[in-house]
């Protein structure tokens, strides 16, 4: 029986393209396998699309239950992430980069897992060491991975493994810019259109009560504000509009993920408030906020603050 590779649910770039380059591992030592994933290619989110697309592979088959077959897991091992009766499974292999999961085995299994950014960090491993020929189109697919995991290096989980399997990964593909393939895959990511202005506002999106008001945040990440330039207006509409159904304020968090920075757009009662909170002044719809990142660790403590909360 062949054995089906899979990675977590809703998978990533790295459960995509791993379970892409273990499948083919497995069947160049020698066991028969192929790329699995727990959703249909047209359901892959978009930066995972675009990275099969630039590089020629093949999406990798929907799997759902695990009953009964040969499985191999990448990118995870925990149930909760699993393919359905993953305990009627005969699991082979694991090969991971986190925290070590629930999922247990009855006899020994190639277990393989170690603390770096990304599995396409181990798998190169893998490869090298077992002198295993790594296309040029898998290996395109596992660049990929490392930059999206690692946040192309800005990411705490980055290690200095990740970033020599990134050098290697770039000779082998012949890619000659790093920063342009991230962009490339963070355009796709965060890409903006024909979503209506107030499903952008909500996408990822908190009410707070602070000091009694009602102040919401949103949030969306961007490659670049250009990303949002054609709709700002529409934007800035749908927030007053969000702010009109009972709320003392609305933040609309641009965050440019390059600059690592905030665009915020704020509609308040008291913009006095947020400025503050913040130390800026709006400027017609928006302040500039450096190094604004992350709405839970810097904006909602200085905003709650500044609330008096
Ligand atoms: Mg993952
Ligand atoms: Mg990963
Ligand atoms: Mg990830």
């Amino acid at each position: 029986m062949s054995v089906s590779v899979v990675g977590h649910s809703n998978p990533d770039t790295d459960s995509v393209t791993a379970a892409i380059a273990f499948a083919n591992y497995l069947k160049s030592t020698g066991t028969d396998a192929k790329a699995c994933m727990q959703i249909s290619a047209a359901n892959l989110n978009p930066e995972s699309k675009v990275v099969l697309e630039k590089f020629n592979l093949t999406a990798p088959e929907e799997l759902n239950d695990a009953a009964g077959k040969d499985i191999a897991l990448v990118d995870f091992s925990d149930i909760a992430q699993a393919p359905a009766n993953i305990g009627d499974a005969n699991l082979v292999a694991i090969v991971d980069h986190h925290k070590i999961g629930d999922i247990t085995t009855g006899s020994p299994i190639l277990f393989y897992n170690k603390p770096v950014g990304c599995t396409c960090t181990v798998l190169l491993e893998m490869y090298k060491n077992n002198n295993v020929d790594l296309p040029k189109d898998i290996a395109g697919g596992m660049l990929c991975a490392i930059l999206s995991d690692t946040v192309n290096f800005k990411s705490p989980t980055c290690t200095d493994e990740d970033k020599a399997a990134v050098a290697e990964l770039l000779q082998i593909t012949g890619v000659a810019d790093q920063d342009a393939l991230f962009m490339e895959m963070l355009k796709a990511k965060s890409s903006v259109e024909g979503i209506p202005a107030k499903d952008l506002i909500f996408r990822d999106y908190k009410d707070f009560d602070m000091n009694g008001k009602k102040v919401g945040i949103g949030q969306i990440e961007l490659a670049t504000l250009d990303q949002v330039a054609d709709i700002r207006d529409d934007l800035y509409a749908a927030v007053q509009e969000v702010k009109s159904e009972g709320r003392h304020s609305v933040l609309f968090m641009l965050t440019d993920v390059v600059k690592e920075g905030t665009d915020l757009m704020v509609v308040s009662d008291e913009p006095a408030i947020i400025e503050g909170a913040f130390n800026g002044k709006i400027e017609g719809q928006s302040m500039w906020v450096e190094g604004m990142m992350s709405r839970k660790k810097q904006t909602v403590p200085p905003l709650q603050k500044a609330f008096g909360a």
